[in-house]
């Protein structure tokens, strides 16, 4: 006997920006910041950086980038990845449905049993490898929740 799919609760849209949320009434930032200032104080090589990780998440499938007041967050149906903008480098964090322990992860945050917050630093473009790729398409997958199914 299969056990029936766990049925996903329609999108709340936010009727003033078009943003999308799992929880209805959701607060956020309302579409009201862009990305440039959020890199005005970066070196040029920091944008570079997110140039190529925001390819890497789109080569995963459709995603909305989404800048906010000190960060970028992409989502897919739900927000699986975030970008904190610095100097000379980027913070960041995934969103995975296991905890995953590696040197790249300098922090681990467990919210509950299928979601674990990854903290990661990038200072070059050649930080986003291999295993990066793995990891990019890791979290795409939670941002479609398809660990729900
Ligand atoms: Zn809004």
């Amino acid at each position: 006997m299969t056990r029936p799919k766990r049925q996903l609760n329609p999108l709340w849209q936010c009727p003033k920006c078009g943003e999308k949320f799992t929880t209805p009434n959701q607060q956020h930032s309302c579409g009201k910041f862009s990305l440039e200032p959020l890199f005005a104080r970066s070196e040029p090589h920091v944008f570079g950086i997110y140039k190529k990780f925001a390819g890497m998440v789109q080569a995963c499938g459709p995603v909305t980038i989404i800048p906010q007041k000190t960060r970028i967050t992409f989502q897919a149906r739900m927000r699986f990845v975030s970008l904190y903008p610095h100097k000379a480098h980027l913070l960041g964090g995934f969103v995975f449905a296991r905890r995953l322990e590696h040197p790249r992860f300098h922090k681990i945050e467990t919210f509950s049993p299928r979601s674990h917050l990854h903290h990661f630093r990038l200072d070059s473009e050649d930080d986003l490898d291999s295993d990066f790729e793995a990891w990019i398409a890791e979290a795409y997958a939670v941002g479609e929740q398809k660990h729900l199914e």
